[in-house]
């Protein structure tokens, strides 16, 4: 048998073992299932708190990788984030590595369910539970390939020494100002952006670190280039503009401190209980009355209400093509939101839950229903209009 037979079979024989993994595993857990539903990239938001992730996920004891370069899924993850954590210990010198089997649940994300984004909260919980390890007992050879990089365990003395070196929590930044509150005060945010709204011919979703912000953009450390990348290069890497007009999600701040996971964590106890089903954040500044209406509405639909459209400036409104005198402007006091529609059988469950609620001026759109509880002569009661 030739050499190149032998490695045909080796590498089928490592494809079938693959396959074989996923096939046994068929549920995985709800944690995607929310975030693939529910993108929750809308416009009213603020700094949350991190929802959770099943256990199995994180388990750094298995296998563990190497980021060599940018060939592996979800390298970028870890490089962005592993900075992110060099950013809150500044005289650490910390390697990129993840597991295997976190690797493989990517896999699964990006295969099986065309998502990717997960990656990033996978990677925050790591940092929050297990630590980050040194660099000291590692090799420096980053043209190795993957099957030999896997090879390189972390020893014991480095798990207990990733101990010292966690997160206190992390928190999610929806629109650009909460990532530039969330830089201030933390000292970076990672993101995910698409790949090719940087760079051409690149592919996928793409995680970068937000470290600034100027005029034209935010300021962020990128994990490739031309050349291979390591560890090293990683820290030399040179800094990039990132537009304002580029979308980002899934945009996380890691907490180090006490003091600051307390006040985050009052902060959102404080604000979690005024509605049964919103978060204070997705209602922030839409009228209380509008949010109250809405919260029964969406207790007697029984399905997810998600607001596409909150509170808006002036400028906002001008942007989605808003009325003149929208209820949804700030003049209006914020009396109106949108929520998401995507087949006609959710379509029937929102509006006839809104009127049961008491919601009496409703707009019927083809991806929203518009509510309301604007009361005045310029806003008729008792109508329903369409877009
Ligand atoms: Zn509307």
């Amino acid at each position: 048998m030739t050499k190149e037979t032998l490695n045909k079979i080796i590498k089928i024989l490592t494809w079938l073992l693959r396959i074989t993994e996923y096939l046994k595993k068929t549920n995985y857990g709800a944690l995607d299932e929310k975030q693939d539903d529910d993108p929750r990239n809308v416009p009213v938001s603020a700094i949350v708190k991190s929802s959770k992730l099943p256990s199995e996920y994180i388990n750094p004891d298995v296998f563990k990788t190497e980021a060599y370069n940018q060939k592996r899924l979800g390298i970028c993850v870890a490089t962005a984030q592993t900075s992110q954590m060099e950013l809150l210990y500044p005289d650490k010198d910390f390697s990129v590595r993840f597991s295997y089997r976190m690797a493989k649940y990517i896999d699964y994300l990006k295969y099986k369910r065309n998502f990717e984004g997960t990656w990033g909260h996978t990677m925050a919980r790591v940092h929050k539970d297990y630590g980050v390890a040194t660099t000291k007992t590692r090799p420096e050879n980053f043209d190795l390939p993957h099957w030999l990089y896997i090879k390189f365990n972390f020893t014991k003395q480095e798990i207990a020494e990733a101990k010292k070196y966690k997160i206190k929590g992390y928190v999610w930044a929806y629109t650009d100002d909460e990532i530039k509150l969330a830089i201030k005060k933390y000292g970076s945010v990672s993101t995910t952006i698409q790949a090719k709204s940087m760079w051409n011919n690149a592919k996928g979703n793409h995680r970068i670190l937000l470290v600034g912000w100027n005029k034209r953009g935010f300021i962020f450390q990128n994990s490739w280039d031309e050349v291979k990348r390591g560890d090293k290069e990683r820290k030399e890497q040179e800094l990039l503009e990132l537009p304002y007009s580029v979308k980002k999600w899934n945009s996380i701040a890691y907490i180090k401190s006490d003091a600051d996971k307390k006040k985050i964590d009052n902060h959102i106890k404080k604000v979690e209980k005024k509605y049964k089903y919103f978060s204070a954040y997705e209602a922030k500044n839409i009228n209380p009355k509008t949010m109250e209406m809405l919260d029964k509405a969406r207790g007697f639909a029984g399905i997810p209400f998600v607001i596409t459209s909150g509170c808006r400036t002036i400028q906002k409104n001008k942007q989605v093509g808003g009325k003149i005198d929208s209820c949804h402007l700030e003049k209006n006091k914020c009396s109106a939101v949108d929520i998401r529609v995507r087949n006609s059988q959710e379509r029937w469950k929102i509006v006839n839950a809104g009127i049961k609620a008491g919601f009496t001026r409703i707009g019927i759109a083809e991806t929203f229903v518009h509510f309301d509880s604007c009361k005045d002569t310029r806003h008729p009661d008792k109508v329903i209009w369409t877009y």
